[in-house]
């Protein structure tokens, strides 16, 4: 179950400067900028209302996102989604035909777990479910 759009991803070639561009178009300062090194990615993040925007660079040679600037340029990476139980999630998206991409959870930023599903069968959008840390 869906809770909300938990973030929407962009990629770009420079966290920094597209940071500062974003600051600008949203009259908002960033949040904390996060490097995930098993992702190979730094990330920057803006709260907006309830939802999240997250400028992402890749880092390192031969990096997953700096190929996918290389084939596409910048721009929209991925579509976040929260849910509640995301290995019953996957779950039930796999019975139902979904091809994922992780078929486990795996760590995301901030204590979440994250999986992604493949964009052949979202109508070309690549998809993240993440579950937010529990709060017990
Ligand atoms: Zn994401």
């Amino acid at each position: 179950m869906v809770r909300r759009i938990e973030h929407i991803a962009i990629a770009v070639k420079d966290a920094e400067a597209s940071a500062r561009l974003f600051e600008t178009l949203f009259g908002v300062s960033r949040g904390q900028m996060e490097t995930l090194p098993d992702e190979r990615v730094k990330v920057a993040f803006f709260e907006l209302g309830g939802s999240r925007l997250e400028l992402v660079e890749g880092i390192g040679a031969d990096n997953p996102m700096g190929k996918f600037i290389q084939k596409r340029g910048e721009g929209l990476h991925h579509i976040c989604l929260e849910v509640e139980d995301l290995p019953e999630t996957l779950r039930l998206l796999h019975a139902a035909g979904f091809p994922l991409i992780d078929s486990v959870p795996k760590p995301g930023s901030r204590g979440t777990k994250v999986a992604f599903l493949h964009p052949r069968g979202c109508n070309g959008v690549l998809i993240e479910l993440v579950e937010q840390p529990s709060r017990a």
